[in-house]
Formats: C-alpha cells, structure tokens, sequence
C-alpha cells in the first residue's frame, strides 16, 4: 500500500493568498497584463477552478482571444512568483512534515500535486524531501493537462500504478483532494490545521489514524469470513 499527499497547504506551506502575498500579485500581475481591472474579484476568476468553470466567458468579458492565451500567461506568473517565494525562503515545509520519518520507513510515501512538475521538484530538491518521499508528481504546463488534476483521479492512479500497489491512503486539504482520492479507489484524509474539521488535526496525527483504519479493516474482513 502507498500513502500519498497533496503538496502546497499539506506538505508546503505555501497557500498564501493575503494581499501582497505570492498568489495574489501573480494574479495582479496577469490582470495587469491584459489591461483587466485589479480587483480581488477578478483575480479570484484565475483560480484553476474558476478558470474551469467561467474561463471561456472571462476571455469573452476582456477581449482575450482563447483561453489558451490566457492560461499561458496565468501560468508564466505563477511559475516565476512561486519559484521566488520558494528560492527566497517565504515558502517551506509544515514543522510537522518531520513526523513523517516514521511512516516512510513503514510504506512507501509520494507526493501528487496540482502544481507544475517544476515546482515540485524544487520543492522536493531544496528541502531533501526524497528521504521521505519515493516518487513526486506535478501537474504539466498546458491548458489541455490540467484535465488530469484533480479532482480527476489520474495522477493518483499513476502513483498506484507507478509504486505498484493497488491501495492506499491520499491525505489532502481540500474537497477536490477527497473527490479525487475516492475516484482512484484510495482512502481520502483529509488534513486541517485550525482543527475545526478534517479527520487529522496535524500529520503527527497520521500514523495513528492509518493504524486505526488498518484495524478496522482487517476486523471487517474477519467479520465477513
Ligand atoms: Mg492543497
């Protein structure tokens, strides 16, 4: 069995979206590159998801021939903010990450992330996270890839298929996270750090969490013999 993680507010604490914060210029920064009014508003309209949904009409608002043309730009200064914010040390690993130590000598650990392979082999470099991790996948850079993010389960079942397992757990931070980990038939953990929700509060919380669930499954099964 395999226990993947989503990367940026899992692993990377890198989910800063106050103003002035990396995101948030990123998206000033492509407004401002197409002439589009700066509002929180309209940057909020280049999150992936709102892309997905209203991509085609924004193009449409402000005169953007295709949403290819839109995205490549999007992506151009994503890239060049999140390289920065990680380069400069604005961005790094959850202090918890160290719990992880003891699972990965348990089972095999990977990364799966809706960022750019890029970002997350640097993320992975300038940390040292392939002592913990055994394999780390990002996103690609064309509009037509990100199809296969999630909440799409494909990038989770080539972790399967690239670990060689055909179970497991994904923990994330987000519903598009459970969505996607259902989807590949693993069992979703959701994380929450303000400890309002989620099934873990913190990843010192994980080890205990697998166990239970191991055991819960394996009473199951006996049960059902
Ligand atoms: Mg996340």
């Amino acid at each position: 069995m395999v226990i993947g993680f989503d990367m940026d507010g899992v692993i990377l604490d890198s989910d800063d979206f106050t103003p002035g914060g990396w995101i948030v210029e990123a998206f000033m920064k492509t407004l401002r590159d197409f002439g589009i009014p700066e509002t929180e508003e309209n940057a909020k309209r280049l999150y992936i998801s709102s892309l997905r949904r209203d991509g085609k009409r924004f193009c449409a608002e402000f005169g953007i021939p295709d949403i290819e043309t839109l995205w490549a730009q999007r992506e151009h200064n994503y890239l060049a903010g999140k390289l920065a914010a990680i380069e400069s040390g604005r961005v790094t690993p959850f202090p918890d990450v160290a719990a992880l130590e003891e699972l990965a000598r348990d089972y095999p650990l990977a990364i799966v992330s809706n960022s750019p392979q890029e970002i997350v082999d640097l993320v992975v470099k300038k940390f040292s996270l392939d002592r913990l991790f055994r394999l780390w996948i990002g996103r690609g850079h064309n509009w037509d890839e990100l199809a296969v993010a999630k909440p799409a389960p494909d990038l989770l079942l080539q972790m399967k298929r690239e670990i060689g397992v055909d179970r497991g757990y994904y923990v994330g931070d987000q519903p598009d996270d459970v969505t996607a980990a259902r989807a590949a038939g693993l069992v979703p953990v959701l994380i929450d750090r303000t400890g309002e929700n989620g099934d873990i509060q913190s990843l010192h919380e994980l080890s205990e969490f697998i166990t239970r669930h191991e055991c819960a499954l394996q009473n199951a099964e006996r049960f059902n013999r």
